[in-house]
């Protein structure tokens, strides 16, 4: 059984109650640790911590922050195999995937925003006879909240750049997967990260999460999750006007007209569908074929996803892991039978799969194809976030549109086609943060990250992360001519 303990003013330490919550491996089904169950007192000490590291910590030059991150960086690098078995023992994930994307993305992160900052530059505007400068100054203590579909990935895209514009954190990550969060506390003890500055608290959403959104001492929140969690965050901080970030649920659409690369336009939908489960924000999960070419790209969509077959993640081979949790299998296969009831055909899967040995009690699941379902159906309008999509097809560029932006969600989209005009034409038109053209999950760090409707709000990434974890403040000085 594997402790994981609090990392708290650079200790590691038990919640004051001395509970701990079971920890399971999504690939077995078995308790394999415990996590701390923090509460109240554990968010104030870890604020407590934050308050007395600022002073220090926000006084540092760029470069000495940006060094200590660099080590950090280079401590992911030095235990990235390490990190990579324990994501995919927490979350369920293929262990190719916690290599190629997890863990690698979760260093470029911090290296990222370490170099990044040594970069952050902010405003000047002379006029006549007044020059305004904007300092950017850190906010102070921030909270930073993520999920558990992509753990280490998610929890260091908030952390950087926190940390690296000279803010102290108080951070939870998802307590479904707090594993590697663990493992990265160590990494951060290690590279001399000082005490304080970086407080990791484990625990239970509507208690050490609720803790840290309602903390006065806490200024800003960063929030990753479900919609329904940040329309209740949204709600406890809007009258405590601290700052926020949301990034929420999707529901994206696929849009492939009858012009795309037909090979590349299936085996992406392929990946973007299914990759981790399905349980990717930027999955694809409403896919829009256009009429005249629906049969032969589902045929082909049908024939390479009948292949994929759910397999222990801990085997290289693996390209479909277990679901993170019983109770999130149950709600996926819960969208099977109302997809069903609606009308729906089930094309292929549908069905909890049953692995042998010591996989016999993992989450694994089919992955799974439905049509024939209306865009207003909750089928199509619910995150259902897990290897299940549906099929719906579109006569012309308008439909397509009109089809894409029924939803209350609005994350991302892809579009495929090899007409460049119609590309520009069909991205500007879409209600989403993000748009891909014949690819799909292509990251530039740089770019602004984030979603709208009720996808979330703001944006990270890049200088909009920096901005987002500064407040700007105008310095207007006279300059008289004479
Ligand atoms: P969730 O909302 O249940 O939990 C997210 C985090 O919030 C967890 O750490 C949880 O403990 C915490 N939390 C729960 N209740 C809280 C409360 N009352 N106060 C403070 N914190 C609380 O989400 P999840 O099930 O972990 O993640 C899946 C969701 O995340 C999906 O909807 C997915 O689309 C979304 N997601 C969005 C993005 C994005 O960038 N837009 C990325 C990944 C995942």
């Amino acid at each position: 059984m594997i402790q994981l303990l609090n990392y708290i003013n650079g200790e590691f330490v038990q919640a004051h109650s001395t509970e701990t919550i079971n920890n399971i491996n999504p690939g077995t089904g078995m308790v394999y640790g415990t996590i701390p169950r923090s509460q109240t007192a554990d968010i104030n000490a870890a604020v407590a911590a934050a308050t007395e590291a600022f002073p220090a910590w926000s006084s540092l030059s760029s470069e000495e922050r940006s060094t200590i991150l660099v080590r950090i960086a280079d401590g992911i690098q030095a235990n990235a195999e390490a990190l990579a078995q324990a994501e995919s023992v927490d979350n369920g994930k293929p262990i190719s995937l916690s290599r190629a994307v997890d863990i690698s993305r979760a260093e470029a992160n911090i290296r990222f925003f370490a170099t990044g900052i040594l970069h952050f530059a902010s405003e000047a505007h002379p006029n006549n006879a007044f020059v305004n400068y904007t300092l950017r100054k850190p906010i102070g203590v921030v909270g930073c909240i993520s999920p558990w579909n992509l753990p280490l990935y998610l929890f260091t895209w908030k952390i950087a750049p926190a940390l690296a514009v000279g803010n102290c954190v108080v951070a939870k990550p998802s307590e479904l997967t707090p594993y590697t969060a663990y493992l990265f506390s160590k990494i951060c003890a290690e590279a001399g990260l000082p005490n304080g500055v970086l407080n990791i608290v484990h625990g239970l959403g509507p208690e050490a999460g609720e803790a840290i959104v309602q903390h006065n001492g806490i200024k800003a929140i960063s929030f990753t999750g479900g919609t329904v969690t940040g329309r209740h965050i949204a709600s406890v901080i809007a009258p405590k006007f601290k700052k926020m970030s949301l990034e929420l649920g999707g529901k994206n659409a696929n849009i492939i007209f009858n012009d795309a690369q037909m090979d590349l336009a299936v085996s992406t939908t392929v990946r973007s569908s299914f990759a981790n489960q399905g349980q990717i924000c930027l999955c694809g999960s409403r896919v829009l074929i256009q009429a005249n070419i629906y049969e032969q790209f589902k045929a082909a969509l049908i024939e390479k996803v009948s292949k994929i077959k759910p397999g222990n993640p801990l085997d290289p081979n693996t390209r479909m892991g277990a679901l993170v949790s019983e109770a999130h299998l149950n709600k996926v296969l819960s969208y099977v039978a109302l997809a069903k009831e609606e009308g729906g055909n089930i094309l292929l899967g549908g069905e909890r799969v049953q692995l042998n040995d010591e996989n016999a009690g993992g989450f694994f699941m089919q992955p799974t194809i439905i049509e024939g379902l209306g865009p207003q159906c909750r089928t199509n309008q619910e995150e259902i976030f897990g290897p299940v999509i549906t099929l719906q097809s579109f006569e012309t560029e308008e439909e397509a549109i009109a089809l894409a932006n029924a939803s209350v969600y609005g994350l991302a989209a892809s579009i495929w086609t090899e007409n460049v005009t119609r590309a520009h034409r069909v991205a500007q038109k879409l209600e989403t943060g993000i748009v891909w053209v014949n690819c799909w999950l292509e990251r530039d760090l740089r770019t602004p990250f984030g979603g709208v409707k009720q996808s979330g709000l703001g944006r990270e990434g890049g200088w909009e992360a920096m901005r987002f974890f500064t407040e700007p403040q105008n310095v207007c000085i006279s300059v008289p001519k004479q």
